[in-house]
């Protein structure tokens, strides 16, 4: 498949490997629990192959790199791979749980959203359109668009959809303070 259309598309080689790896697992644990999501509520639509398609992509081509890297590994030339990094599951579900999906979107993009059952609707902020298709699922903390664009995901695929955040570390810095605040407003 092309992937041109995506607007994410970093310079992995360019980066450096603990980056890469952090990277790497970021996207991973992202969508390890978007499958879980998917898989433990099959009815409800709220992750498209379209962004499973472009997660698949990412971790693909980092994976790539990294395979590169560690092929030259064994030159006493290579640099230090890196060690001792700390996990970001647990900071990936803190922002997760802290940042509230539907106050989200309204306060970064003009969509206004209403409720329509379990879930909020709206006009999507992705493409143009004139009858709502943009679906948020407050509890779980997932989107979705039916309409055009056909994505969704989570608040980190959303983020860097609004702010065109390329790397998911980024992504992780901009929503941290936002899920701290979120806590004490309850
Ligand atoms: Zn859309």
């Amino acid at each position: 498949m092309h992937c041109t259309a995506h607007p994410l598309r970093p310079g992995y080689r360019d980066m450096g490997t603990a980056h890469l790896i952090e990277e790497a697992e970021c996207w991973g644990w992202d969508l390890a629990s978007l499958e879980a999501a998917a898989a433990a509520d099959p009815a409800s639509v709220n992750f498209f192959p379209e962004s499973r398609d472009f997660i698949h992509h990412k971790l693909t081509e980092i994976n790539t790199v990294l395979e590169e890297r560690r092929n030259v590994r064994g030159s006493v030339w290579a640099p230090k791979w890196p060690t001792n990094r700390t996990s970001r599951k647990i900071e990936l579900e803190l922002i997760k749980q802290g940042v509230d999906l539907v106050e989200f979107v309204q306060r970064v993009t003009p969509t206004r959203l209403r409720r329509a059952g379990r879930q909020w609707v709206g006009l999507c902020p992705f493409h143009q359109e004139r009858t709502p298709s943009f679906y948020v699922d407050q509890a779980k903390g997932l989107w979705h668009c039916k309409g055009a664009c056909q994505r969704g995901g989570d608040i980190f695929t959303f983020a860097m959809l609004v702010f065109n955040i390329t790397e998911f570390r980024d992504a992780v810095t901009f929503l941290s303070p936002i899920a701290g605040a979120g806590g004490h407003n309850g």
